[in-house]
């Protein structure tokens, strides 16, 4: 028996459909056809920043064992449901397959794939690795997929993963409202987070298992094992017919998009965690965005809280010049503004201290001397005494804010971001 490891991206439109669709199809054809799939299917999630991306910015990969004699057999099942299934007369669809039948993944694999969850790659990269691995690459159109479909065979999940659970809609249901029983989506998630996860919204009770798009979706279950997503499916109630499921292992929800960077080593479509000192005030600006600068040795940089992130940005408005931090999120460069850091997390790691003046109270009238001009020292309006500069006092404020981590709400998370409760579960 031999092992092959397929890679699959670019198969969707706004219109519709989704990789991970496709993928279920396939595994489900592949399994009637008696091949022998390794668990788990790989939803491998790409540089959140990527400009070109559909949504998600996702590619899938399958690993099966087969009898040298049906390879030809298990290419057409891939090959010819991809063809059938993508939206092809979609201009932006530019599906790519792979098909690598090495033993292990190579180094240079593994390396390209975190290029292209963190950064950008051209398509003549990809090409060029795939002849140098030895990997069989099949471009629709300009075929721009073969980039996802390798770093998606790639991905080996060194460091961390979770699993997502995905139920798709029957083809007539598609594009309609999904219908769901909220009741039972809040029974899942407390008999199952944070084994689970991002189910629902905590300031706004939103279900959040359950797309807004017209992809084949019905909703995802986002976990810590594979074995909580089959619990979860238990207890939610569907009112409309699901056509199949499928369970893949991911890297999403955990951070494997960021950098630990410097700031003058910043770079746009980037997404990165600094240390350094908050080093001017928050303003808040039209539309409800919140933006501070923050800086370190090397320079500095906007970080931007914007609307959608709702209660996050009641902290990110109390922080204070001095204050000293850990940002996390995306890099973007907008037109005549300084790079600005879209924030996913913040570690509020020390606060500065602030102190407010006090000018001296005259203890004839009880009463707060008046400044008599800057360094000119205090005179009590009611019976003149005098008080020379330097008798007034400095009280220390507290703070509206505490030593700790903070995030945006899960309507507002990308999917890669790791959830505090990932990484922190007693919180
Ligand atoms: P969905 O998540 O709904 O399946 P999508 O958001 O994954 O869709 P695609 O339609 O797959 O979007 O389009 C993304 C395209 O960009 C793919 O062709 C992929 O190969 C390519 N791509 C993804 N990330 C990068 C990157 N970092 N550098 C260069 N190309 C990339």
């Amino acid at each position: 028996m031999l092992t092959v490891r397929i890679g699959i991206d670019d198969t969707d439109s706004n219109e519709g459909m989704c990789t991970t669709y496709i993928g279920a199809v396939i595994c489900d054809k592949l399994k009637d056809q008696g091949f022998n799939l390794t668990p788990y299917p790989k939803l491998v999630r790409l540089n959140p920043n990527w400009p070109l991306k559909t949504r998600g910015n996702c590619a899938i990969s399958i690993e099966v064992t087969y009898n040298p004699s049906t390879f030809r057999e298990l290419k057409e099942i891939v090959l010819k449901t991809v063809e059938q299934l993508a939206e092809l007369k979609h201009a932006s669809t530019n599906p790519g397959v792979v098909f690598y039948l090495g033993k292990s993944i190579p180094s240079e694999l593994q390396k390209f794939s975190r290029k292209v969850i963190q950064g950008i790659v051209r398509i003549e990269d990809a090409e060029r690795l795939a002849k140098k691995i030895g990997a069989e690459y099949h471009k629709f159109k300009l075929g721009r997929g073969i980039i996802g479909a390798l770093a998606a065979i790639g991905e080996s999940f060194e460091l961390d993963s979770t699993y997502e659970l995905l139920a798709y809609r029957k083809k007539s249901y598609r594009g309609t409202k999904r219908n769901i029983d909220i009741n039972s989506v809040i029974e899942m998630d407390r008999k199952t987070y944070p084994r689970t996860f991002d189910n629902i919204d905590p300031n706004t009770g939103e279900n959040r298992i359950t797309p807004h798009t017209p992809c084949p979706i019905l909703f995802g279950i986002r976990s810590q094992d594979p074995e909580s997503t089959l619990e979860a499916l238990s207890i939610i109630k569907s009112n409309e017919p699901i056509e199949r499921l499928i369970i893949y292992k991911t890297n999403q929800a955990t951070d494997a998009h960021l950098i630990s960077t410097k700031i003058k080593d910043l770079k746009p479509l980037n997404s990165a965690i600094i240390s350094g000192k908050v080093s001017e005030t928050p303003r808040i600006i039209i539309g409800g965005h919140i933006i501070f600068s923050l800086s370190d040795s090397t320079g500095e940089i906007n970080c931007a809280a914007y609307e959608p992130t709702r209660e996050f940005r009641k902290i990110i408005v109390n922080l204070k010049i001095g204050d000293r931090v850990k940002v996390y999120g995306a890099v973007k460069k907008k037109k005549n503004i300084p790079l600005t850091l879209n924030l996913e997390k913040i570690e509020v790691q020390n606060l500065a201290e602030i102190y407010m003046k006090k000018n001296p109270i005259c203890m004839n009238c009880s009463k707060r001397a008046k400044s008599k001009g800057k360094g000119q020292g205090y005179r009590c309006e009611k019976c003149g005494k005098v008080f020379p500069p330097g008798s007034e006092k400095y009280v220390r404020k507290s703070r509206d804010l505490r030593i700790g981590s903070y995030e945006v709400p899960p309507r507002a998370r990308r999917h890669l971001a790791k959830p505090l409760i990932r990484i922190s579960p007693s919180k």
